[in-house]
């Protein structure tokens, strides 16, 4: 599969060039001529999404932090992200994961500030967060956590806490989770640093510490984010074989069925992170 073709399918669509791609096997975006592609269609910088499920705007653990259409995953990644939740939710009750954009419901772009979050594989998840004396607050947005581990909340005119606890579980949950598949949570290196020196400390076991230090990385370009988990899904084999394009490097605890190698792109994918906007937000 050539990822040229993938990235300029918007335009392949729409030119004589059309017939050629859908005989190379190539169109990326679900048509009547090529109806096997369903679910995240391509890359999750220029794919699209069908079938996808919305993160329920309510649920054990979890709520939306803005009410809009950008809460759309594939189905596997949708459930296991509400999972996650749930699971804090009953291990330590009280706090609450806010989500942010996933993708619209058809996927695409731009989805501004973002230049990935267009096929259904790509999830900001706010921070659980504290007040000062410990008690679990809902996450009022994407305050920057310093390396004292307090952010500043100027709505409410008070300081928070990173809920280390929480959000290990929640990190936790995720990676042990085998239908969660996590290739990368794109977080800065000092909360990575909070979160696995929290897992050693606690006794948690090696494997996950290992594949959260493998996934944990903090992106060059995109933003530090020092105010959130962008957490990406790597695709199934089912999902390749429905469209789904594999970026970046493979884990080796998740099952990639008999395709191609590694595919050595990392930096391309931490790229993608790039905000379309000079100035970066969220
Ligand atoms: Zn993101």
């Amino acid at each position: 599969m050539k990822r040229g073709v993938a990235r300029a399918h918007a335009h392949v669509l729409a030119s004589p060039a059309l017939g050629l791609a859908l005989l190379a096997g190539c169109a990326r975006a679900p048509s009547p001529l090529a109806p096997a592609w369903h679910g995240a269609i391509g890359l999750p910088g220029h794919g699209v999404l069908s079938g996808g499920a919305e993160v329920p705007a309510d649920a054990e653990g979890l709520r939306w932090l803005r009410h809009n259409d950008r809460h759309w995953g594939t189905p596997r990644f949708t459930r296991a992200i509400a999972r996650a939740a749930a699971f804090v939710a009953r291990e330590r009750p009280g706090g609450v994961l806010a989500v942010g954009d996933l993708s619209t419901r058809t996927g695409g772009g731009p989805v501004p500030p973002h230049l990935s979050h267009r096929s259904g594989v790509d999830a900001d998840l706010l921070f659980f967060v504290t007040t000062i004396d410990g008690a679990p607050v809902p996450s009022p947005g994407f305050v920057h956590f310093g390396a004292d581990g307090l952010a500043r909340d100027d709505d409410h005119a008070r300081w928070l806490r990173f809920d280390v606890e929480r959000e290990w579980l929640f990190a936790k949950a995720l990676l042990e989770d085998p239908d969660a598949r996590i290739q990368w949570i794109f977080v800065s290196d000092v909360v990575k640093a909070w979160l696995l020196e929290w897992a050693l400390a606690r006794g948690d076991g090696p494997e996950t510490i290992r594949r959260a230090a493998a996934v944990m990385r903090q992106p060059h370009p995109g933003g530090v984010h020092d105010d959130h988990f962008h957490v990406r899904t790597a695709c199934s084999p089912a999902e390749v074989a429905a469209g789904c394009e594999l970026l970046g490097p493979r884990r080796e605890w998740l099952d990639y069925g008999a395709g191609p190698d590694d595919e050595p792109d990392e930096e391309l994918a931490i790229s993608l992170l790039q905000p379309l906007s000079p100035a970066p937000m969220p």
